[in-house]
């Protein structure tokens, strides 16, 4: 058995050590209750955290809250509990304020932030999934800082998140990326309600989210926000079984990561797979293959040193997909050697079969992708080894 100091140890590193880390901050951290305005002074010193795991060569992404609460002061709409078309409207106005304050914050380092605004079909459906998925990857790629939230002002009743907590789980796993800070108004669950509870005491570590502990955590909310334990273990479902450690902390402090990381009160959730193998099992055993690309020996070759497969080495396509549809990859003697998500619809890809890259545009008039299938979206089919659980 590991003792206490051992577990937060190996959990600490967990942050130090990811390539890519979702920070969530709740709408009560940045916005004062009474008074509806942003806590600029707050915020700066997250993004002084930020800045530092930026500059340690992690790529951070921000979920951020706050759009409602402060969109409905502005609106002069009755505090409680607001009707849909009331928040959509308090979000619309909301959400410039918090988009420019975190840009201002981030430039204050030369940082640019952008602003992703989700709804549920942009992580649910394969096609949107992939074109959100890109647009990620080329923003962190070109060193900006994403800064996300759910898009209030259209999304109804049935096809809402409804909470960040969730957002937040499901953009870690868009993103690939190995660990979720959640940062709120309460700093670990506890194995009791502790706002009833005079002796509850702090987990630091949950390894196995049991119906006893969903139980434990009660419904606890905020006036300012809608999520609570409940949304946060929900969130650490998702996010851990994609790969993603996730970690519950104080967002009640001025510089929240670094407190983390000195050792502040905590619960995590490590991650039960490592989140390249749970995507690649993904791809390889939970989607119709809707049809083939076959291969010449040199992209064969390419494809298992891993790279990505080119429109220059495939010779033929089988069946009709779509953009983000699951295909085979054949080799010239007719054997599946791989399978990924193909990034053009069959018809389009018909037109590239044996062109370079750089024809892309000529020949279909839009820059596309590259590669026919990205090396991140393909895998290989003897490359998978026995399930971790
Ligand atoms: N997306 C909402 C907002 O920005 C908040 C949802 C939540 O509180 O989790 O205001």
């Amino acid at each position: 058995m590991k003792s206490a100091a051992d577990r937060q140890l190996k959990n600490t590193r967990r942050l130090a050590e990811a390539r890519r880390v979702v920070v969530k901050v709740g709408s009560s951290l940045l916005v004062n209750e009474q008074s509806g305005e942003l806590d600029q002074i707050w915020l700066d010193a997250l993004i002084d955290d930020v800045v530092m795991l930026h500059r340690r060569g992690q790529q951070p992404v921000l979920v951020s809250s706050g759009a409602i609460a402060l969109g409905r002061r502005r609106l002069d709409l009755a505090p409680g509990r607001l009707q849909l078309k009331d928040s959509q409207a308090a979000a619309a106005v909301g959400q410039i304020h918090l988009a420019r304050a975190y840009s201002t914050s981030l430039a204050r380092f030369g940082l640019t932030g952008a602003q992703i605004l989700l709804t549920i079909g942009d992580t649910e459906r394969r096609t949107r999934y992939l074109n959100a998925r890109d647009t990620m990857e080329t923003l962190l790629a070109l060193g900006a800082v994403p800064v996300i939230n759910e898009n209030d002002t259209v999304a109804t009743a049935e096809i809402r998140y409804g909470d960040n907590d969730r957002l937040a789980a499901r953009v870690a796993q868009l993103a690939g990326a190995d660990c979720l800070v959640m940062l709120s108004d309460v700093d670990a669950l506890y194995d009791a309600d502790p706002r009833h509870t005079q002796d509850s005491r702090p987990i630091d570590e949950v390894t196995r989210i049991t119906p006893e502990l969903e139980q434990a955590a009660g419904s606890a909310t905020t006036a300012c926000g809608t999520g609570g334990m409940v949304t946060k273990l929900a969130a650490a479902k998702i996010a851990t079984a994609a790969g993603c450690s996730m970690v519950i902390a104080s967002g009640r402090v001025p510089h929240p990561i670094t407190a983390l990381e000195a050792g502040g009160r905590c619960t995590w959730f490590p991650a039960r797979a490592n989140s390249i193998t749970v995507r690649k099992r993904w791809i390889a055993g939970h989607l119709e293959i809707r049809g083939a690309y076959s291969v010449d020996a040199g992209a064969a070759r390419a494809l298992a040193d891993g790279k990505s497969l080119l429109p220059a080495g495939t010779v033929a396509i089988r069946g009709e997909f779509a953009r983000g549809d699951a295909v085979a990859v054949i080799d010239h003697d007719g054997l599946e050697i791989a399978r990924g998500l193909s990034a053009y619809a069959s018809t389009d890809a018909q037109r590239l079969l044996g062109q370079r890259s750089g024809e892309i545009e000529k020949l279909l008039g839009y820059r596309g992708p590259d590669e026919l299938i990205h090396r991140g979206d393909l895998v290989l089919t003897d490359d998978l080894g026995p399930a971790d659980d």
